[in-house]
């Protein structure tokens, strides 16, 4: 289960103070323009980090139904999770960090990837036939097994799969500049990996999928050439090359109380921010333990009555204040941290440039006490299973 649905009730509505709100129409929107872009292959939804803090079991269930043939992890213990839920869509997890993790992941009918040899011995020694992508170094410096160690790779592969040890069902790379103008890199990428998978079919290897792009380099690729893409960023909205596609989380959270002060008072630790003049303050419970970056103090604004209001001061662990000047507000009324920016409000990547990081490591980092309430466009529904 993914962790909000374990430390929050399933209620809906206004009970919490701030919830995000997540639109899997959106989600299933952004997976049909991939669809435009990758007409034939495999789409594997790439649902690491608790869908990127959306909610790994609700994003897992409309990609599938979204027409996705796999689900993408980056640890196999995330995988073991959402298997242990009921998913039961083919997964795909590449990095393995938990003991016994070839029979573990054999028996819960989750591929792996493999990134050496010293990996390959270690996964064939569990002798439990699981299935492995076989991980190439073409540029990133990451995983995978160099050009110059593939042909004994390989070679010890086929063996192990002869022998009933493993069943290497894919060949993968990762691109190392997949959003830069200057495709160059990727092409080399894309030709080492031809190459690797050239010669692994050479040495009798039969992969079902092969697979390099993610979600920026999908339109760099030639989609002929490999079988399958895996889509992270994309999928929850962020459009590193400008592919239309649009946010599907917004984060809000009421106001808990509102206070007159006067010009010139500091406000929040250090009293970083001063009062311009006589204001009405309005306090929010979200901050950085929730995933507000503690430094974008400063420069942060939220989305109030289709406008913006000022973060007074620093981000506390739990809670900011908004300068919200002499505007009405009321205990109660809400206010938008962050979201699609179509009502005013600032976006999750204003607020990774004002701190400075990814878009990416906003969404990522919004924490397990927001609850998640998932919609369909219009539709309301709730989180429980
Ligand atoms: C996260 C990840 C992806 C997805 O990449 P996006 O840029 O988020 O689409 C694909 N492959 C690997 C190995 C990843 O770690």
């Amino acid at each position: 289960m993914s962790s909000h649905e374990v430390q929050t009730p399933s209620v809906s509505g206004d009970v919490y103070a701030a919830e995000a709100v997540v639109d899997l129409a959106v989600i299933a929107a952004n997976i049909s323009r991939f669809r435009e872009l990758y007409p034939e292959g495999h789409i594997c939804v790439a649902v690491k980090a608790n869908a990127f803090g959306h909610g790994a079991a609700e994003v897992a269930r409309v990609a599938m139904a979204s027409g996705a043939s796999m689900l993408g992890f980056a640890r196999l213990s995330e995988a073991l999770a959402l298997r242990a839920s009921g998913q039961d869509a083919p997964m795909f997890a590449w990095l393995n960090d938990v003991a016994d993790h070839a029979a573990l992941a054999a028996a819960a009918d989750i591929d792996i990837s493999v990134s050496g040899l010293e990996n390959l011995r270690e996964i064939a020694a569990a002798h439990s036939g699981v299935a492995v992508h076989l991980e190439v170094e073409t540029g990133l410096n990451r995983g995978g097994t160099s050009p110059e160690d593939w042909a004994e790779f390989i070679a010890e592969a086929r063996r192990f799969e002869a022998a009933g040890q493993i069943r290497v069902r894919g060949i993968w790379s990762h691109l190392s500049h997949a959003s830069d103008a200057d495709i160059s890199r990727s092409r080399a990428q894309d030709q080492r990996l031809r190459a690797a998978i050239a010669a692994a079919r050479e040495a009798g290897l039969t992969p079902e999928f092969t697979h390099l792009a993610n979600s920026s380099g999908v339109a760099l690729i030639d989609p002929t050439a490999y079988n399958m893409v895996r889509l992270g960023a994309g999928v929850y909205g962020i459009d590193e090359v400008g592919i239309g596609l649009n946010p599907a989380m917004t984060l809000s959270a009421r106001v808990m109380q509102t206070k007159r002060v006067q010009a010139g008072e500091g406000v929040s630790y250090g009293h970083t921010y001063r009062a311009p003049r006589d204001t009405t303050l309005a306090l929010i419970a979200v901050g950085y333990a929730d995933g507000l970056p503690w430094a974008a103090h400063g420069r942060a604004e939220v989305g109030f009555a289709g406008g913006r209001r000022p973060v007074a001061g620093r981000i506390s662990m739990d809670q900011i204040m908004v300068d919200m000047g002499d505007l009405p507000v009321a205990v109660g009324d809400r206010v938008t941290l962050f979201g699609p920016g179509t009502h005013g409000e600032p976006t999750a990547a204003e607020w990774a440039g004002w701190a400075g990081t990814l878009e990416h490591e906003i969404y990522c980092g919004i924490g397990s006490r927001i609850n998640r309430r998932y919609i369909f466009s219009q539709e309301e529904s709730t989180s429980d299973e």
